[in-house]
């Protein structure tokens, strides 16, 4: 096995020499790359395939402009691709497994294409690290999410050697300015990472472990990248992290609600969301940026994960379910119609059947409008005592009936709350074509709602006011669309 060294062991807090020393690292390393494609006859064409999180789909974006500047061309149709990228999740042990087959279906295709190249990003490169090596054999590199910036010079390392099993060591810092380049252009909506990591330590999460401890992005990076969009056509932003209420710039004092009132003042930027908050973290500034802040949309999404104080604890999430109402009393009292969507993990070990009915009366009581619920997955490298996971391990079938039990009451909620639009204008950003339907759109109002309406695809990133005539769980149809103003 071949290791290709960034050759800086920067330590966590890096001195602005170290810094800079890594800044020029990374142009000597776009450099040699853009000189190496320059001799490269063939234009290798790379297909990425997207497994987890919205910074999951964002780092792909990310490095489909990087490798389109070393001179790679991108493909979407699997088949026509010389190389092929997993961007891998670990949160879930399903996800792993969906994409370990994946992966070994590809690597197949090796023995009739000697040249087909095989590699694994994103979380499982981070903590299954070689392994995964033994698991695919033929597997060509893994790089775990900080090594983004360095995959195209991986990928061309791995041809120049005719070596596979190229392991990229995780730098110590994730280089956001990858994240400059804008490839949203011409999009609605950019997704914009603002921090990588996490400093929390929840009993079930192995984020900590595969993204590594909190690195929060410098202000005017963001800044930059926002309003670059925004000059590309973008209106609508959403702030990207682990927990973003955390959020600070690492060189000033400036926060979160300071970079949420910083894209309110891009003018060209009409809608503000961002994903996720932690509850404990939520203060009064916060809520009262919903207030004072025009652009920022009364959509929050509020990762609660239970609703029993007891299994709470156990979880390490350092908040309780009065907490949680505070939050959603203190939103409905700014906008009633307030969308609020949350994450909920059920049969984590020790769930007794009353912690599961305080999880579904705190649901009742809020009324969320959308939910990812999830039955909890052990994972490796976590804070479950592996003791804990067995002996109060909650059995499949106990965690799929709380499973269904927790969508059929979500159904309920959200066609309830969809129903409140009936027949009423809503102003859509329309953001692309719809999966289904001759000359279907899709957009969201403010409230986080997808919209189903029919027009030209020159509609596209412009703002209709739909009259709203048929609702379902989970979309507002068309009645009446209307020429839109902004904001
Ligand atoms: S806050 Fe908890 S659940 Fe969220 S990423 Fe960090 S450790 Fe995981």
């Amino acid at each position: 096995m071949y290791c290709y060294d960034n050759a800086f062991g920067l330590k966590s807090n890096p001195t602005p020499k170290q810094a800079k020393n890594f800044a020029r690292y990374n142009i000597i390393i776009h450099i040699k790359t853009s000189l190496r494609n320059a001799m490269c006859s063939v234009k290798k064409k790379v297909l990425i395939k997207t497994y987890g999180c919205q910074m999951n789909e964002r780092d792909t974006e990310a490095l489909k402009v990087l490798l389109m500047e070393a001179g790679f061309t991108i493909t979407e149709k699997e088949g026509d691709e010389d190389v092929v990228l997993l961007n891998t999740c670990s949160v879930r042990e399903a996800a792993e497994l969906k994409a370990l087959g994946k992966a070994g279906r590809l690597l197949r295709k090796k023995k009739t294409h000697a040249d087909y190249k095989v590699g694994v990003m994103g979380c499982m490169a981070a903590h299954k690290k070689e392994l995964l090596f033994k698991k695919l054999p033929g597997l060509d590199f893994i790089a775990p999410p900080k090594a983004l910036h360095l995959i195209p010079e991986l990928i061309q390392q791995s041809y120049a050697r005719h070596a596979n099993q190229v392991a990229v060591p995780e730098p110590t810092f994730l280089n956001f300015s990858c994240y400059e380049r804008t490839y949203s252009k011409h999009k609605a909506v950019a997704r914009i990472p603002i921090q990588q990591g996490c400093n929390m330590a929840c009993s079930y999460c192995i984020v900590p472990k595969t993204r590594g401890e909190q690195q929060n992005r410098p202000f005017n990076s963001i800044l930059k990248e926002v309003k670059e969009a925004a000059q590309w056509g973008t209106k609508e932003i959403i702030l990207l992290g682990q927990i973003v209420n955390t959020y600070h710039d690492p060189d000033s004092r400036k926060n979160f609600i300071d970079l949420l009132e910083a894209v309110q003042n891009v003018e060209a930027i009409k809608r503000i969301r961002f994903i996720s908050p932690h509850p404990a973290f939520f203060s009064s500034q916060l809520m009262q940026a919903f207030k004072i802040l025009p652009k920022l949309c009364p959509s929050l999404h509020l990762p609660i994960q239970s609703g029993s104080d007891r299994i709470l604890k156990a979880m390490r999430r350092a908040y309780t379910k009065a907490k949680i109402l505070e939050i959603v009393k203190t939103l409905r009292t700014i906008d009633m119609r307030a969308s609020i969507s949350t994450d909920i993990i059920v049969g984590y070990p020790g769930e007794s059947e009353e912690d599961f009915q305080e999880t579904v009366a705190l649901f009742k009581d809020i009324k969320f409008d959308m939910a990812y619920i999830f039955k909890y997955s052990p994972r490796p490298l976590t804070w479950v005592a592996p003791q804990e996971q067995s002996l109060m391990k909650i059995p499949e079938k106990v965690k799929e009936d709380r499973n269904q039990y927790l969508l059929s009451i979500l159904t309920q909620c959200s066609t309830e709350y969809n129903r409140q639009f009936m027949g009423k204008y809503q102003e859509v950003l329309i953001e692309g074509k719809a999966h289904r339907g001759e000359h279907k759109l899709f957009g969201k109002n403010i409230y986080n709602k997808k919209v189903i309406l029919t027009g030209p695809e020159s509609w596209i990133n412009t703002f209709k006011h739909v009259q709203i005539g048929k609702v379902t769980a989970s979309t507002l149809e068309e009645k009446v669309v209307e020429d839109g103003g902004t904001l």
